[in-house]
C-alpha cells in the first residue's frame, strides 16, 4: 500500500528559483504554495497517508538533503514542484520529468537550471555529488549509470499529472521527459518532478500568480496522486513485495550443471544484469522484441522486466553494457537481491 508520500516544493530561502521579468513573482512561493495545499489535499482524503515535506517555510534546503529527507523516511512517492523559465518568452506550458539519462537540448535546458541551485550549497558541492558540476556538460556522464528501478512507476505517475493537466489553467502540455536531474537521481522510490508552467511567459505568469489556480494545480496533482495509488496498490504491494519468476528457458537449459548453476545465482546471491525492456506480458523466446538475445524476466508488479546476463560485479555488468545497448539503447544495469531489483545506490 502507498503509505508515505515526499513533497517537495522546489528551491527557497536565498534560492528563489526562476523569477518573472519583474522580478516580483519567485518560483520559490509558487512551488511552496502548490505543495502545501496538495498535502492538505491527500491528508483530507486519506487521513491514514503520513505526507512528509520537504520544507514548510521559506528556506534553503540543498538537494541532497531533500532526496536524503525521502530516502530515510522510506517514501513510496516523490513529488517535486517547480516553475519553469526559458529565454524563449514564448516558451509555455506544463511538463513532468522522470530521471533519465537524455541531455538533449530543450531538456537539458531546464535540467541545467534545476540544477544548478548546488552551486548555492557551498565549495563542497563537487564532494557531495561526486564532482558533479552542472555547467559542464561533460558531467552529466556521471548519470549514464542509472538506478532505474522505478522507472515504470515514475512514468506512470508522470502521465497521470500530464493528463490531468489537460484541464487545468495551463493546458498545453510538453508531455513527459526524462532528464539528469539531481533531486530525482538517488531517490529510491518512484519520483516526478513537475514544472507547472514558464514564469517567463506573460500568459503562464498571470495564472501561476493567481493563488485561485495554486488550488487548481494542487487538485489536479492529487487527482493523478489518487489515481496512482490505485494502480500502485493494485499492482505493488500484494503483502509479499516482488516476485521472482525467471522460466524462459535459456539455450544452455538443457544442460543439468548449467541450470544448476543459474538457479543458485538467482537464489541467493546478489547479482547484476542489465535490464532491456519492461513490458505488461511474457514474450516468446523468439519475440523480434528480445532480438534475438538470449533474455531473461524478473516479474514485479504487472510487469516482465526482461534482463541479459548475471553478472557477480558491476564492472562486468558494465562491459557487457556497452554491446547490449547497440540493440538496446536504453537498457541499463539492475543489481538483484533475493531474486528482486534494489536500487543500484543501496
Ligand atoms: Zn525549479
Amino acid at each position: 500500500m502507498l503509505k508515505k508520500v515526499v513533497i517537495d516544493p522546489g528551491h527557497g530561502g536565498a534560492d528563489p528559483g526562476a523569477v518573472s521579468a519583474d522580478r516580483k513573482v519567485l518560483e520559490k512561493n509558487i512551488t511552496l504554495s502548490v505543495s502545501l495545499k496538495l498535502g492538505e489535499l491527500i491528508k483530507k482524503s486519506y487521513p491514514e497517508i503520513e505526507v512528509i515535506y520537504t520544507r514548510k517555510t521559506d528556506v534553503f534546503v540543498a538537494l541532497d538533503k531533500r532526496t536524503e529527507i525521502a530516502n530515510k523516511n522510506k517514501a513510496d512517492l516523490f513529488i517535486s514542484i517547480h516553475v519553469n523559465a526559458a529565454l524563449a518568452r514564448a516558451a509555455t506550458g506544463s511538463e513532468t520529468f522522470v530521471m533519465g539519462a537524455d541531455k538533449s537540448s530543450s531538456n537539458f535546458e531546464v535540467t541545467m537550471l534545476e540544477n544548478s541551485v548546488i552551486m548555492m550549497e557551498g565549495d563542497d558541492y563537487a564532494t557531495k555529488y561526486e564532482g558533479f558540476d552542472p555547467n559542464n556538460p561533460e558531467s552529466y556522464i556521471i548519470f549514464t549509470l542509472l538506478q532505474n528501478a522505478h522507472l515504470e512507476q515514475s512514468l506512470e505517475m508522470a502521465s497521470l499529472v500530464q493528463k490531468h493537466f489537460n484541464n487545468g489553467p495551463i493546458k498545453v502540455s510538453r508531455g513527459i521527459k526524462q532528464g539528469p536531474l539531481l533531486v530525482l537521481w538517488k531517490t529510491s522510490m518512484p519520483s516526478v518532478l513537475i514544472e507547472l508552467g514558464f514564469i517567463s511567459n506573460p500568459f503562464d505568469l498571470k495564472i501561476l500568480n493567481n493563488r485561485t489556480n495554486h488550488d487548481k494545480f494542487a487538485s489536479l496533482i492529487f487527482n493523478a496522486f489518487k489515481e496512482y495509488k490505485q494502480i500502485y496498490d493494485k499492482n505493488y504491494s500484494n503483502g509479499k513485495g516482488p516476485e521472482l519468476i525467471d522460466s524462459i528457458p535459456r539455450r544452455d537449459a538443457n544442460l543439468p550443471q548449467n541450470r544448476a548453476k543459474k538457479e543458485v545465482i538467482q537464489q541467493s546471491e546478489t547479482h547484476y544484469r542489465v535490464q532491456i525492456l519492461a513490458v505488461n506480458k511474457i514474450l516468446r523466446t523468439n519475440s523480434p522484441d528480445l532480438k534475438g538475445r538470449d533474455a531473461n524476466f524478473i516479474k514485479m508488479g504487472n510487469l516482465y522486466k526482461y534482463t541479459i546476463g548475471v553478472y557477480p560485479t558491476i564492472d562486468l555488468a558494465k562491459e557487457a553494457l556497452g554491446s547490449i545497448r547497440k540493440d538496446f539503447p536504453q537498457a541499463f544495469i539492475i543489481l538483484v537481491r533475493d531474486g528482486t531489483i534494489v536500487p543500484l545506490n543501496k
